[in-house]
């Protein structure tokens, strides 16, 4: 057993403890990394690289039939699904080699082992016995299944980038990010979907608005949406995958079943007992708005504290962190208002700060909404009948704005230079006095 002594001990090299070890490391702390798995974390292996890949594919896809509609003497081919999970594979490679060269360059220590709390201060890693000043626990979260019998037939989304070729016919079960991202990347491949929703709308989280307009996207892609079911058992027939729902039905004849249900922190086996760490009610580590935990200079960002789970997010913590603990920035902290974000589907969402609902709840009548729903240029050329969809949610007499929602192609693409506005405070007057780029579906949201 050897006995070492660090500045910085980190759990996890997924998106958040990479951040924090270089940035830590760049203000001269002697820092350690263990991570049993490879670099980089869900975003970087099962997450949002390889998803934007296959979104990126399910586009190609679909740009192909809109060629077609619009007169180009073509016929839309297939994906070589192996051959472009090779292209993946190693556009993520290269990934993995970038994060190991950054880490040599400086000086970070690398354990391909799990850590295990003995004290707030002292983690075991295989055979290293580490003292550390500072612990950082970034260990993520993994997709979770429903308890019912024959969950194990189905695949959740780390099953799904395993996957070597398009299922004809799937079955997802869920209806936030990972359901629509994968019903959506699925459908444009090639497979037919049905997505079955317990509740009543897509995205339950976002702007109502947003969700029903998505289901009338993705019902027009053909994808069969069920809403208001409980699964509660999955079964392997004759046909194919079976699942059996609360009220008695059945649906049949699936050659895949993707659990989308959402995502459970990785606490087990760490011995955050043994360091004083507390969890909440749904088993994330508790996080006051310094990231500290509730031992002390033990930290945690990302996934594991059930906070935004977005990569950007545990990256703006860690580096955050990271100055106030070695930088001496005593107020560094991330805001986490108003932090954008975008769903991958098809068309993509891209949404930040309050839903019109939960502006109305806060504001009341001091809610004015502007909105915009039209056919971009493309879907009208090619006689489809596609909405985009923009919101502006205004408050007060001076209309600042307090949210912005779009639903469209580009959506993810738009949102980042509009979400600088909403930082700096835009009223919706800012947004009249800037003259448009014409034409495109950005410019809607300087003319409502
Ligand atoms: P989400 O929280 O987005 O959605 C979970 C879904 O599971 C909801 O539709 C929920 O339904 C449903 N659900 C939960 N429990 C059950 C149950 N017992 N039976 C049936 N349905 C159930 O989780 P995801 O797993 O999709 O994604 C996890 C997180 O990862 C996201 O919240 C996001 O932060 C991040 N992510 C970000 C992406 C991006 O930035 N583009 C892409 C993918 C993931 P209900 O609405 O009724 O509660």
């Amino acid at each position: 057993m050897s006995e070492r002594d660090f500045d910085l001990v980190v759990l996890g090299a997924g998106s958040g403890g990479i951040a924090m070890a270089i940035r830590a490391a760049c203000h001269g702390a002697r820092v350690v990394v263990l991570e049993p798995g490879v670099l980089g974390g869900t975003c970087v292996n099962v997450g949002c690289v390889p998803k934007k890949a296959m979104w990126l594919a399910a586009e190609l896809a679909e740009a192909q039939q809109v060629a077609r509609e619009v007169g180009f003497d073509l016929t839309p081919g297939a994906l070589d699904w192996e051959a472009f999970v090779t292209r993946r594979s190693s556009y993520i490679a290269n990934i993995h080699v970038s994060y190991r060269r950054r880490l040599a360059e400086l000086g970070i220590t690398l354990f391909h082992e799990r850590g295990h709390f003995l004290a707030a201060n002292r983690i075991a890693a295989g055979k290293h016995e580490l003292n550390a000043a500072h612990v950082m626990i970034a260990t993520g979260a993994r997709p979770q299944r429903l308890a019912i019998p024959g969950a194990d037939l189905g695949i959740d989304s780390d099953g799904f980038f395993a996957l070597r070729e398009c299922p004809r016919r799937v079955a997802v079960v869920g209806s936030g990010y990972i359901a629509v991202e994968l019903a959506g990347v699925l459908r444009a491949l090639g497979a037919e979907v049905t997505l079955f929703a317990r509740g009543e709308r897509l995205l339950r989280s976002f702007d109502r608005e947003l969700g029903g307009a998505l289901a009338d996207a993705m019902r027009a892609r053909a994808i069969e949406l069920v809403f208001a079911c409980n699964p509660l058992a999955a079964s392997k027939e004759a046909d194919g995958y079976a699942l059996h729902f609360a009220s008695g039905d059945a649906a049949k004849g699936f050659d895949a079943l993707v659990w989308a249900i959402g995502r459970i922190p990785n606490t087990e086996d760490l011995g955050l007992g043994s360091a004083g760490v507390a969890l909440d009610a749904q088993g994330f580590i508790v996080t006051d708005e310094w990231q500290n935990t509730t031992a002390p200079n033990v930290y945690s960002v990302g996934d594991v504290t059930g906070r935004l789970a977005l990569t950007p997010v545990a990256i703006a913590a860690s580096r955050r962190l990271a100055d106030r603990v070695f930088g001496a920035v005593a107020d560094a902290k991330l805001d986490y208002a108003n932090i954008a974000t975008v769903v991958f589907s098809h068309p993509p969402i891209g949404t930040v700060g309050l839903s019109e609902e939960a502006a109305r709840e806060l504001h009341g009548d001091a809610v004015k909404v502007y909105r915009s729903s039209f056919r971009p240029m493309l879907a009208a050329l090619a006689q489809r009948e596609e909405k985009t969809l923009m919101k502006l949610v205004c408050v007060g007499s001076d209309e600042r704005i307090v949210g912005i929602h779009i639903l469209g192609a580009a959506a993810d693409e738009i949102l980042q230079g509009f979400t600088v506005a909403l930082k700096m405070g835009a009223r919706k007057a800012d947004l009249d006095a800037t003259v448009a780029i014409h034409p495109t579906s950005a410019e809607e949201l300087v003319l409502m």
